[in-house]
């Protein structure tokens, strides 16, 4: 099943199994919000997503993006 990989505008990702409305990800505090990155279904998936530059997101450490995907799919 595709998990809905989110960054959050805190830092780090997380993920979702539903889409989540916009009301949700919006940050009242400070005005921010998450955003969505993109649906994978698997480790090969996932990687595609979050190891290219096309997102203007703050960079994470390689280490943790692996960790991320490891700990998110089984395959
Ligand atoms: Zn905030």
């Amino acid at each position: 099943m595709d998990k809905y990989i989110y960054d959050s505008h805190m830092g780090g990702y997380y993920t979702s199994d539903e889409p989540i409305d916009f009301e949700w990800l919006y940050c009242e505090q400070c005005g921010d919000s998450d955003w969505l990155i993109g649906q994978a279904s698997n480790r090969a998936g996932a990687k595609e997503l979050l190891w290219t530059d096309e997102y203007d997101n703050e960079d994470y450490e390689d280490s943790y993006i692996k960790e991320f995907i490891e700990e998110e799919w089984d395959e």
